[in-house]
């Protein structure tokens, strides 16, 4: 049984009956693959941008399920819904054009041809951060592709996962292509093992990457992870830093901090550090933390009460361990999920938060004598998601990003995602890429047809 909360009041949200017959949606996604893959690639592009239309459409009341289940406010929650749509909408427009056949100039042979053809049914396991993105980035391209899924989301997004299949399925998509299912970790590993299942992409923490990895491995079967991060944002100088603070301090806070891309290690030159974290706690005293669907919240709850007695500790860990708490640090006083938002500084080597991902409201800020000294800090981690410098001279900071071991980087913005670029990590970040032409390819059969 899945039982869901809502974050803003700690009250019981509603209760949801487990997957019994694994069988019987094993068949139901075999079934569809056949009529599916042989389906024009037209018509699937065709319900794709249904599907865009319908997430439009429902904005609002989509925005309020995840509202109400893991407590985003509601301007972040309907800007999520947009962006699933458009990556429904890109793959739509632009899929069918990359999925063209290749034909290889390679001598000795009439014919090189290279198609792209579905693999079978998938498994995607989503995270509740991110309820509609995740799993378009997901869905989208493997929809279009021809491949059908079994989607498994995190048990505090039971409503938005049955409100994806049910918008989904009204725009045109056949119930056999895409089924939604509530299962507990066991019954994931059994339908991952099954023959009948080709793939399985994950978005998450690092040990359900390694569990779901590891059953995946063991069955050979390909497997994409995305997981956490703890990124980098190194700042150079500022024409103006309290635009800069206000920016970079509130893209902390999106989303409560949980965002694996968050730049949750923000880097600034010791000449720097006073005037940026006395703006930065001001920032941060100021906000009116609530309800997610009160008007004025600007921070909201975390996701559950038990993520937020995680951050908690993880801040009175580094206390404990010798940093600095120059704001927060604690949870707030009443029902709900709710936490101060934090700044951390004086973080070394020998702490835990060196190394963790720190997944809610809290800034951990380092100051720098020099830029080497910055950058090696800034790839001392296990994770390689992404990471942003900033600063007046475009050239110097792009010089400076390049030596950022992450699988994106960027200059005077922080986690940009759109439908056409690629997104993933290295390290612990995990691997493989989504969206644009490359989250085609994951659970692709790149096949190849030589006539002599
Ligand atoms: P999890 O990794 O536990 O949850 C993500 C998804 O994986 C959920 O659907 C979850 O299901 C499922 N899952 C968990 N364990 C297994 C398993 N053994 N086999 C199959 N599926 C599994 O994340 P948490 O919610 O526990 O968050 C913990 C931490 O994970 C965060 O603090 C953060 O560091 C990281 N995280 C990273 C995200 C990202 O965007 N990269 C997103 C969310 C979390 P169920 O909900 O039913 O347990």
């Amino acid at each position: 049984m899945y039982v869901t909360h809502d974050p803003s009041t700690g009250r019981t949200d509603r209760e949801y009956e487990q997957i019994r017959d694994v069988d019987g949606v094993l068949d139901t996604v075999t079934g569809g693959f056949a009529t599916w893959r042989a389906t024009d690639v037209a018509e699937r592009a065709r319900i794709l941008v249904a599907i865009a239309d319908a997430f439009d459409e429902h904005r609002e009341e989509l925005g309020k399920a995840i509202t109400t289940e893991m407590g985003k406010l509601p301007d972040q929650a309907q800007g999520e819904v947009e962006l699933a749509a458009s990556i429904y909408r890109w793959y739509g427009e632009h899929g069918p054009a990359l999925l063209e056949p290749e034909s290889l100039d390679v001598p000795e042979a009439r014919l090189n041809r290279v198609t792209y053809e579905p693999v079978g049914p998938l498994v995607g396991i989503m995270p509740w951060n991110y309820p509609y993105y995740q799993v378009a980035r997901f869905a989208a391209p493997n929809l279009l592709l021809g491949n059908t899924v079994v989607l498994k989301h995190a048990s505090i997004c039971a409503r938005s996962s049955a409100a994806i299949e049910k918008v989904q399925r009204a725009a045109g998509l056949p119930e056999d292509v895409f089924v939604n299912v509530y299962a507990s970790s066991d019954t994931v590993a059994e339908m991952i093992a099954d023959p009948r299942i080709k793939g399985v992409s994950l978005t998450g923490s690092e040990g359900a990457g390694a569990a779901v990895a590891t059953v995946a491995a063991e069955n050979l079967k390909p497997s994409v992870l995305e997981l956490g991060g703890s990124d980098p944002l190194i700042i150079l100088d500022a024409d103006d830093l309290d635009e800069l603070t206000e920016t970079v301090g509130r893209a902390r806070l999106s989303n409560c901090g949980q965002a694996c891309n968050s730049p949750k290690r923000i880097f600034v030159p010791t000449q720097l550090e006073e005037d940026f974290l006395g703006r930065l706690k001001n920032l941060y005293e100021e906000l009116t933390v609530g309800p997610a669907a009160d008007e004025g919240t600007e921070l909201g709850p975390l996701s559950s009460e038990d993520a937020r007695d995680d951050v908690v500790e993880q801040v009175e860990t580094a206390v404990r361990q010798g940093a600095t708490l120059v704001t927060g640090g604690a949870a707030i006083d009443r029902p709900g999920a709710f936490m101060q938002p934090t700044i951390l500084t004086g973080i070394t080597e020998e702490m835990d938060a060196y190394r963790e991902e720190i997944f809610g409201p809290v800034a951990m800020v380092y100051t720098y004598d020099s830029i080497d000294e910055a950058v090696r800090i800034a790839n001392d981690t296990p994770f390689g998601l992404s990471g942003s410098v900033w600063g007046t001279d475009t050239e110097r900071a792009s010089e400076v990003a390049e030596r950022l071991e992450v699988g994106m980087a960027y200059v005077n913005e922080h986690g940009t995602t759109l439908p056409g670029l690629p997104f993933g990590g290295v390290k612990r970040s995990g691997y493989g890429r989504e969206l644009g032409r490359w989250g085609l390819t994951e659970f692709a059969n790149v096949r190849l047809q030589r006539v002599s």
